[in-house]
């Protein structure tokens, strides 16, 4: 196999021919089931040569997403394209409205659940739809469970139950059952999401508690706005993942704050290193990884042999960026195509070790010893 990367590798990203298939449009299992899915929102227009026509899908947020996806359907017929509802980041559920149902001002029939989903399908164009759901605080499971109840009255198969948790959910162990039991009830495929100010899944505990939601549940479910995660969540049984392009796409943030990025001053993309299993800022590899030796080039179709820190908090520089993790997520998941659930699991497990492989590979390189992350750290926990 050719190396995506100088320096380092992790000999067990090799990937395969797709097969053909076309577009399930309208059956939620049928379109989830063996694709990996992005979340973008302006960069939609430039990331879809990068999406695999055939087992790829996008998540488009933002207002101006129905008239991109109109747009791009023409071009990519094969790939399924969901609009996020803006309740999942601008609402905040409560008991007696969990969804901020929203059908415009001229409807003439009744404002409900049923309707704002239909509109989402006949109107703008989503392959499914996505419950209007609002983010769910800490606790409040009388508004889950009204939100649950709601969900499994609907009668059709085109739908995602839109489920974002405020991240302190995984602190408390209660909670973190509870929340596998709204899975495990679900009659539809969940779009489990966390939400937080800084990165909702950023310590060992959270980690944990999240791997223990993928485990144990029975019912389909997503890993919906997240990192690297996505991966060892369908490791762990998850139907599918939703990978951000970028930082503000792998989490929700709560509304009113605006998904500003974790270091505002800090606009340098982050890129991902699949062959690490991380996001990395291209600040960080410029200041401490390559402040003394040769850069790692990537030879991904974005890169094309260039290095991979090069770029900069410019705009063009950021696009590129975020072209390239769609680029390398996409590599990633085609070398898991016709996997069964145990040989998903075991591909894991040989990833998380060269992962570990590549971080010494890079210190021998740079002559610098560097952290490993939180999420490898459990990962690694988890296959020894
Ligand atoms: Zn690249």
């Amino acid at each position: 196999m050719t190396q995506r990367y100088s320096v380092i590798s992790n000999p067990h990203l090799e990937g395969i021919q797709v097969p053909e298939r076309t577009l399930e449009t309208g059956d939620a299992l049928g379109v989830l089931t063996g694709r990996q899915f992005h979340v973008c929102g302006d960069i939609v227009l430039g990331a879809l040569p990068y999406v695999d026509p055939h087992a790829g899908g996008v998540f488009v947020t933002g207002a101006y997403g129905p008239s991109r996806v109109q747009r791009l359907r023409r071009q990519f017929p094969t790939v399924p394209f969901m609009l996020e509802p803006r309740s999942l980041s601008e609402y905040r559920a409560n008991e007696d409205a969990p969804f901020l149902i929203d059908i415009g001002d001229n409807e003439l029939f009744p404002a409900t659940l049923d309707a704002a989903l239909d509109k989402q399908r006949l109107d703008m164009g989503s392959d499914l739809a996505i419950t209007p759901t609002g983010q769910f605080r800490t606790g409040d499971t009388d508004t889950v469970r009204k939100a649950l109840e709601e969900v499994n009255a609907l009668d059709r198969k085109d739908v995602l139950f839109a489920a974002a948790f405020e991240g302190g959910w995984l602190n408390d162990e209660q909670n973190v059952k509870f929340i596998r039991s709204v899975i495990n009830r679900s009659n539809h495929p969940v779009l489990l999401s966390f939400v937080g100010t800084a990165n909702p899944m950023g310590g060992k505990k959270r980690i944990r508690a999240y791997r223990r939601i993928m485990e144990e549940s029975t019912r389909p479910v997503v890993a919906y706005r997240t990192d690297m995660a996505g991966f060892d969540a369908r490791a762990l049984g998850a139907i599918a993942s939703a990978i951000g392009a970028l930082p503000s796409a792998r989490r929700l943030t709560p509304p009113g704050s605006g998904g500003s990025p974790d270091d505002p001053t800090d606009l340098a993309p982050h890129e991902l290193i699949g062959d690490m299993l991380r996001f990395v800022r291209s600040k960080e590899m410029r200041r401490r990884w390559f402040a003394e030796a040769e850069p790692i080039l990537c030879f991904c179709v974005v890169c094309r042999g260039r290095s991979i820190d090069r770029f900069t908090h410019l705009e063009a520089d950021r696009r590129e960026g975020h072209l390239h993790t769609v680029a390398e997520l996409t590599r990633m998941h085609s070398s898991t195509i016709g996997m069964t659930q145990l040989e998903l699991k075991a591909h894991w497990g040989n990833l998380v070790r060269g992962a570990l492989d590549a971080y010494e590979q890079l210190e021998e390189h740079i002559g610098v010893q560097l952290g490993r992350p939180n999420d490898l750290q459990v990962w690694a926990e988890g296959i020894a």
